[in-house]
């Protein structure tokens, strides 16, 4: 069964939620402040997170920051429940770790889809142990990803995207293509939001100045490739 810690201020919502997610086989904890959650995550162990944007003293968008950098706990899934609908802030709640958004108010079965593909996507079943192109290594075990000698720090899905790059490398895939690989049907996301992964992984690939192996392909998507 997997946990699901719902970090959320206003009662109410966090009361529907708990129904709602319970009643879908899922267990839960909660807390109301963002003071608490880290301290809540190291003792509960969850397999999401529903992180709200707007929290008292800690903002949902510091919190993400901050699990992105603690090294136990990258690989947490993370959903930013956020109020606001404005586009900028969507690609912002990506762009700084987010694994996928939700904007208030949301249909529960919406919700249950994310959080099922967001689940799909965070536990990979591959039939390697490792795959690799260049100096680039992924180890499915460990769930580690080389560059060289160094450990790349990746969130879960730029770990999937990775890893769809890597059983097909030097083939160009579209941003639909990648949608399918990555995110699955069931759910709706925006062709961007492809983009905004696309350049976290760059980043996290390039982070010591490494040669950029991602290529951008005009109008037609992405590819690993050595140019
Ligand atoms: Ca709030």
């Amino acid at each position: 069964m997997s946990k699901i810690l719902i970090v959320e201020d206003e009662e109410a919502l966090v009361t529907i939620l708990k129904y709602n997610l319970e009643k879908n086989g899922f267990e839960t904890s909660f807390v109301t402040d963002g003071k608490k959650v880290l301290e809540k995550l190291h003792t509960d162990r969850p397999d999401i997170i529903l992180l709200d944007w707007m929290l008292p003293h800690v903002s949902g968008i510091e919190i993400c920051k901050v699990l992105r950098q603690d090294h136990s706990l990258r690989h947490l899934p993370i959903i930013m429940l956020t109020a606001r609908g404005e586009e900028n802030d969507k690609v912002n709640a990506l762009s700084i770790g987010a694994d996928d958004y939700i904007t208030k108010p949301f249909s529960i079965p919406e919700l249950m889809a994310r959080i099922k593909a967001l689940l799909r996507r965070a536990s990979p079943k591959p039939e390697k142990e490792k795959a690799s192109y260049k100096d680039i290594v992924m180890d499915f075990e460990k769930k580690l990803v080389y560059r060289g000698k160094r450990i790349v720090h990746l969130g879960p899905t730029e770990f999937r995207l990775l890893e769809v790059f890597l059983g097909s490398p030097e083939k160009v895939f579209s941003r639909e293509n990648l949608l399918t690989a990555v995110w699955g049907h069931a759910i709706h996301v925006e062709l961007r939001t492809v983009d905004v992964h696309v350049k976290r992984l760059r980043q996290s690939l390039n982070a010591a100045g490494e040669k950029d192996l991602i290529r951008t392909v005009r109008s037609m998507g992405y590819a690993l490739m050595s140019k």
